[in-house]
């Protein structure tokens, strides 16, 4: 294990519901720091060059249009372990299938409107950490 840096989505479902602060609290309670935080709202350009791994899935075009349908928070987290941490505090992606207490369990509505993203791998995040934030913008 290592300390490592993840980036954090939180999407729009979640910032019209208020549910940043509650979401910031598990990830601050797991023990994970954030080290960089904007609210921005993409285009739907910006949403289908994010997701562009997902382009031949057939839920891309639903996935961009609910990232583009108000706010969100963009976030990097550092900690041990980070990338899995969060993934573990996020939730199966399908809130029905998530652990009680997880981010996607407590507040996520649906598969495609789960409240959050979270990094992948190592190579993921770095490139996904630098889609959102520049090197001055990481208070670390
Ligand atoms: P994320 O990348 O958002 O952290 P994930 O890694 O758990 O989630 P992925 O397989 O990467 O899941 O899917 C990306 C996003 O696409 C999911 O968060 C979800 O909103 C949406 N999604 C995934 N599978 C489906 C599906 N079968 N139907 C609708 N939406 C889906
Ligand atoms: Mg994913």
């Amino acid at each position: 294990m290592s300390i490592q840096r993840t980036l954090s989505i939180i999407k729009p479902d979640a910032t019209r519901r208020n549910l940043i602060g509650k979401i910031n609290a598990k990830i601050e309670d797991a023990g994970l720091s954030i080290i960089a935080q904007k609210m921005l709202c993409v285009t739907q350009a910006q949403a289908k060059a994010f997701y562009q791994v997902h382009a031949e899935r057939s839920f891309y075009e639903d996935l961009c249009n609910n990232m583009v349908k108000g706010p969100i928070v963009a976030q990097v987290l550092e900690g041990e372990d980070a990338i899995h941490l969060y993934r573990t505090i996020m939730g199966a992606t399908n809130p029905s299938n998530a652990e009680p207490g997880t981010i996607r369990h407590d507040f996520g509505e649906s598969i495609d409107l789960n409240s959050v993203h979270g990094s992948d791998a190592p190579e993921t995040a770095a490139q996904e950490i630098s889609f959102f934030f520049s090197l001055i913008e990481l208070c670390k």
